[in-house]
């Protein structure tokens, strides 16, 4: 997955990543309007494909850039490790041939997402995890307990995204690639100690500000995106990456 720093030197486009949260056919609030319904997902990558795009893990579409090979790939990344990722988006991505990357909270599998003010979801297991995995899905870090990790201290931000790491690689038995930012707050010692806990990119959202391989912006797609918005949504994201070049 490295790149040996051979290849680093020559700035490369930033790839499309959407950012996705709860997928769900639910009807009960939804006030910080985390949920997709699989339809509406199911529609949204339609749209992918008539433009022929497909969707990856960004674990899978940071590499092929790396190679050169990123056109025609949109990563798509689903926040906090949800149950209903397992239940409702694994289907719809596998109909359609796609692949995603789950972000989970480390210290919160089998958990809620305690950290939210409101409705309260269930969090997937270890053994859920692994599933996700073994479906052909990227699993990545969220961090430990979805903290705010500007101004933590050295020792706090080290638990928080090495800890956070090393407890995944357990529950995979495997390397894990990417990190995720919670509530998207990065500062530059969170950024570093990303890079230095070993991960190989990490992504935030929105911002285009810095858009280094440790700091990927996002785009958020919700249950109002229907195709033709979500297609408005790639273009606007192809016109603020033209303007960070
Ligand atoms: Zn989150």
């Amino acid at each position: 997955m490295g790149d040996d720093g051979q290849r680093r030197a020559a700035p490369r486009p930033l790839p499309p990543v959407l950012m996705y949260h709860s997928i769900s056919p639910a009807t009960t609030p939804d006030p910080h309007l985390l949920r997709v319904h699989p339809h509406r997902l199911g529609a949204q990558l339609r749209a992918l494909r008539r433009l022929r795009l497909r969707g990856v893990s960004l674990a899978e579409l940071v590499a092929a850039r790396d190679r050169g090979e990123g056109a025609g790939l949109v990563a798509l990344t689903f926040d906090d490790g949800y149950l209903d990722f397992l239940e409702y988006a694994v289907p719809v991505l596998d109909r359609h041939g796609m692949t995603g990357t789950v972000y989970v909270v480390t210290d919160r599998l089998g958990g809620e997402n305690d950290w939210d003010e409101g409705p309260r979801l269930p969090l997937m297991d270890a053994d859920q995890v692994r599933r996700v995995a073994a479906a052909g899905h990227e699993v990545g870090s969220h961090s430990a307990t979805h903290a705010h990790l500007s101004g933590l201290d050295a020792a706090a931000l080290r638990a928080e995204v090495a800890g956070s790491r090393a407890t995944l690689e357990d529950v995979l038995g495997a390397p894990v690639h990417g990190f995720c930012y919670p509530y998207g707050d990065v500062d530059a010692a969170a950024a570093d100690a990303a890079r230095d806990a070993g991960y190989d990119h990490a992504c935030v959202t929105r911002d285009y500000s810095v858009g280094d391989r440790h700091t990927l912006p996002r785009f958020y797609v919700g249950q109002r995106d229907t195709g033709p918005r979500l297609a408005a949504k790639l273009v606007r994201h192809l016109v603020a990456r033209a303007r960070v070049r």
